[in-house]
């Protein structure tokens, strides 16, 4: 090819997305002299999702611009809390990510999710239907162009997913008020008018707390309590500094 020479530089927290040869600083690269900034970024493999500020020659720009000969290119990574402008903050997540769904709702975050896949083009969809930033960790679901917002989920360990999406995002957290298995709203719920729905060892132990409005499912502190009690503490306390 034979178009206009640029060169970039990418910060640190985008390095991963790039391949080995053009990590080392300042990489250089002929375009079509046709093609946006946003594309030529794509094409070295970082989402556009990641990319916050992008400066030519000190200048910003927006992804639309068409770089020309000898421009200097930096592209920053997405700035933390990012803001996402148009609509409540929520989520839909990929797949593979019903871990972290389940711990994003333990906390009261909204967050969409179907253990059967629904296909990267329904997934997209649904994002821009419902307004929800998607959550992936699949380049090539984030890259497509109906996705309404998405960001990348840098792990693949839930409990630093969840520090990652809380860090980005900064949702408002109302801990045990959606229900874990099918992201409704839950209600306080008394003994009685769920005794249908337990066992009777759980009857006598444990102390009802809530229903969920949508799939009926009973919440009650049992043996796993302790355990859900201190993935909410843990995203409290970092909340607070
Ligand atoms: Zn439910």
């Amino acid at each position: 090819m034979n178009g206009p020479e640029i060169f970039l530089t990418f910060s640190p927290e985008l390095h991963l997305f790039l391949s080995a040869d053009r990590l080392a600083g300042r990489t250089s690269l002929v375009t079509d002299g046709s093609s946006s900034l946003g594309h030529v970024v794509e094409s070295l493999g970082v989402p556009l999702t990641e990319v916050g500020r992008l400066l030519v020659d000190g200048r910003a720009v927006p992804v639309s611009h068409v770089p020309r000969a000898g421009e200097s290119v930096e592209v920053s990574a997405v700035a933390r809390p990012q803001h996402v402008p148009g609509a409540p903050l929520r989520f839909l997540l990929d797949v593979h990510l019903g871990s972290l769904a389940r711990r994003l709702r333990l906390l009261g975050v909204d967050a969409a999710y179907t253990n059967e896949d629904p296909g990267d083009p329904a997934l997209a969809a649904l994002s821009a239907q419902e307004r929800r930033v998607l959550l992936s960790r699949d380049r090539g679901l984030l890259r497509r162009r109906e996705i309404w917002a998405g960001a990348y989920v840098y792990s693949d360990r839930v409990e630093e997913q969840l520090r990652d999406v809380l860090g980005r995002f900064a949702p408002a957290l109302a801990p045990w008020t959606r229900c874990t298995a099918c992201n409704g709203p839950l209600t306080e719920a008394d003994k009685d008018a769920v005794r249908d729905h337990l066992r009777h060892g759980t009857q006598r132990t444990y102390d009802v707390f809530a229903q969920c409005a949508s799939c009926g499912r009973v919440y009650w502190r049992g043996a796993h309590h302790a355990r859900l009690q201190a993935i909410v503490d843990d995203a409290l306390r970092e909340r607070a500094t």
